[in-house]
């Protein structure tokens, strides 16, 4: 029998439940913040990733699906979404005008990844991109944006982290005092560390081996090395967290994988999240849009992961809450077509409602009913036909009473022994 491919799963369910979930709520509030949602396509030519993303990192050196397609092209399956939406903002001349752009996506990601717990081959990722705007002012608006749309979903216990990692400028002058506290205890590190410290040697700070951070102790924080417009820069970003009661932390290890990051960096760890690693990140990333060939434009953006955000979830809330559809039961060919009429008016009156259409004797449609959970099943028959009414039966008490066919979208609304079941859990 086909399975899935390996790291790719089927998402239904409780978890398929949650990813609409946060779906929605993510529209929600992004939209109420102004962010206009993009589509990009899963496949972009492979330059757009070797060019942003850049050849030092894990995701393009040992990650990517990458493969020539038949009319040989090199394309890639997207990694992530940053790099796709600064391509397609530049495509489609979204900075003709300097005006800020606020965009946000949902949507899988690939990455050939080892596979561990919490960790997937497609994978998905929502995440909120700002255009235009070089103020952290513009960082604390999605900053909050984030932190209220987590906790609408009804996590508690978030942290930013964050840090800066100042500019192509001032990098110079951190990169030599690092290199030199590296050669001093080169040995320590891992053989990934010996390669990164000649490409990119921020990335050490990122490195997950237990002995590398170990070895890190006492480094030399880029803090320290910023230029002045940095660090007032990221002063101010702290004093409007402060303002807002948003809460951080500093991490002057906080650098990201990524090659196109300037200035603030941050994650959010959420001890919900136990010992799993960040749930969200993102930062600044002013020099990326001329990168890919486009004008110079800054840009501040964060992705967080779809899966993971979605497991959190059903561990701190439990399962999210199920939408209740009433069952409706004809008997006989007469109360079949009748239910179907009635359906439809209940459907365009925007009543859930499932209907029975295979004719079932009573029992069986019943058992059925029982079988898949539904609580209200609303049976018709002859005599409720001649009645004028549906006979509403409550499954878990076995309660039944007679609802008047003209009051039932009345009724499904409001109530009848507790009826409709609360379904929001915030
Ligand atoms: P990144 O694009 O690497 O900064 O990742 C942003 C977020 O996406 C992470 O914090 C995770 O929540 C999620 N993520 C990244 N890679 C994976 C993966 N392979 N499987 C599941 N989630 C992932």
């Amino acid at each position: 029998m086909a399975q899935s491919v390996k790291g790719m799963r089927d998402l239904f369910g409780k978890e398929m439940r949650w990813f609409q979930r946060i779906e929605d709520t993510a529209r929600r509030a992004f939209e109420r913040h102004g962010y206009q949602e993009i589509r990009t396509p899963i496949l972009e030519e492979s330059e757009v990733f070797h060019r942003s993303v850049g050849e030092g990192s894990d995701i393009v050196n040992k990650e990517m699906y990458e493969f020539t397609d038949r009319g040989g092209r090199e394309v890639v399956m997207r990694p992530e979404n940053t790099a796709g939406v600064v391509r397609a903002a530049i495509q489609h001349q979204f900075f003709a005008s300097s005006d800020p752009r606020l965009l946000y996506y949902i949507g899988p990601m690939f990455r050939y990844e080892r596979m561990q717990a919490g960790r997937y081959r497609q994978f998905w990722q929502i995440g909120a991109e700002t255009f235009g705007v070089a103020t952290p002012d513009a960082e604390v608006e999605s900053l909050v944006m984030l932190h209220d749309f987590l906790r609408e979903l009804g996590l508690r216990q978030l942290e930013f982290s964050i840090n800066s990692v100042g500019t192509p400028e001032c990098r110079p002058a951190f990169h030599a005092a690092f290199r030199a506290f590296f050669e001093s205890r080169a040995e320590a590190f891992c053989e990934d560390c010996r390669r990164r410290i000649q490409i990119n040697p921020m990335r050490v700070l990122d490195c997950k081996n237990a002995s590398c951070q170990a070895a890190l102790e006492g480094h030399p924080l880029i803090t320290d090395h910023l230029d002045e417009d940095s660090r007032a820069h990221h002063g101010r970003l702290k004093l409007l967290l402060d303002r807002l009661g948003v809460p951080y932390r500093e991490n002057p290890r906080l650098v990201r994988g990524l090659d196109y990051y300037t200035r603030t960096a941050f994650e959010i760890l959420s001890s919900d999240l136990g010992a799993q690693s960040a749930l969200v990140g993102g930062g600044r990333y002013d020099g990326l849009v001329k990168q890919l060939g486009g004008p110079d434009v800054p840009g501040f953006g964060w992705s967080i992961g779809l899966d993971r955000l979605a497991t959190v979830l059903q561990q701190v809330a439990g399962d999210a809450p199920e939408p209740e559809v009433p069952l409706l039961i004809p008997m006989g060919p007469r109360a079949s077509e009748r239910a179907l009429v009635l359906a439809r008016e209940l459907w365009e009156a925007g009543h859930p409602v499932r209907l029975e259409t295979r004719g079932l004797n009573l029992k069986k449609a019943l058992a059925t009913a029982n079988r898949q959970g539904v609580r209200l099943a609303l049976l018709l028959g002859e005599g409720e036909l001649d009645r004028g009414v549906v006979a509403a039966k409550f499954l878990d008490t076995g309660a039944q009473e007679d609802w008047p066919l003209a009051d039932l979208p009345n009724r499904l609304a409001t109530g009848g022994r507790g009826w409709p079941q609360v379904t929001s859990t915030s």
